[in-house]
């Protein structure tokens, strides 16, 4: 049962649903009940690198045969289709509240490829300072902090900094956004030092995001960097 406050606070500004975006019915759910059926968690065949979605027999998708990535391993909790217009909303719309429901199916769709990462520690990919006063808040951040309650995982909250402006990735080719990113981040070597980290984010499209941060995180002392992405797609 949710404590007073919290009860208050539903009646007077329901959360919503990520599929329907309504107020959530029955209330006390977080997401409606004939809606859960319509997300459908990312199912195998995925690349065993970066979890992208691949054909039948495929064991290693054809960007990371041709690449080398900074982190371990990256797997996506959803379908992208069935999450795309949630996606977009928990991103540009303020509906925050999806990161409680989107963080309680990832620990159960990915429970075992957690269990196997055996991380410290989560971290999650900043936002500019900018950009985040504009938005009022980090998509990536809200996800992460959900996670990290769920899962019993601390959450490093300032692992992470971006430090340099970068041009929006979607209007890049592959090889430029990873030439865009360098140099775009930093961490704190005390804070990661010999940590096994899961590193979260919203999307993932070519890796070069997730690939910079775990490089940055490796350099600043961390053991190894698992990534998860809610989705991961092409074209947000
Ligand atoms: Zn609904
Ligand atoms: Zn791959």
């Amino acid at each position: 049962m949710a404590k007073p406050a919290a009860r208050i606070i539903t009646l007077i500004y329901p959360s919503r649903c990520p599929v329907c975006d309504r107020p959530v019915r029955p209330s006390t759910e977080k997401i409606c009940l004939p809606c859960l059926k319509s997300l459908k968690a990312a199912r195998f065949p995925y690349c065993e690198k970066c979890g992208k979605k691949v054909s039948d027999g495929v064991r290693i998708c054809h960007d990371c045969s041709n690449l080398e990535h900074s982190f371990a391993r990256c797997r996506s909790a959803f379908e992208y289709g069935t999450v795309r217009n949630a996606l977009y909303r928990f991103k540009y719309f303020g509906r925050r509240e999806y990161a409680q429901v989107f963080a309680e199916m990832t620990a159960r769709i990915l429970g075992d490829y957690i269990a196997g990462a055996k991380p410290d520690a989560i971290a999650f990919v900043p936002l500019s300072a900018g950009k985040e006063n504009k938005r009022g808040y980090n998509q990536a951040r809200d996800y992460a902090c959900e996670l990290s309650k769920v899962l019993g995982i601390p959450l490093l909250t300032d692992s992470l900094r971006r430090v340099r402006n970068t041009i929006p990735l979607k209007l890049l080719s592959p090889s430029a956004r990873r030439k865009n990113l360098k140099n775009a981040f930093k961490s704190g070597q005390n804070v990661v030092k010999s940590l096994r980290i899961l590193l979260i984010d919203d999307i993932y499209t070519t890796g070069a995001t997730m690939d910079e941060c775990s490089r940055v995180l490796l350099d600043a002392g961390a053991e190894t960097v698992y990534c998860i992405a809610l989705a991961s797609g092409e074209g947000v």
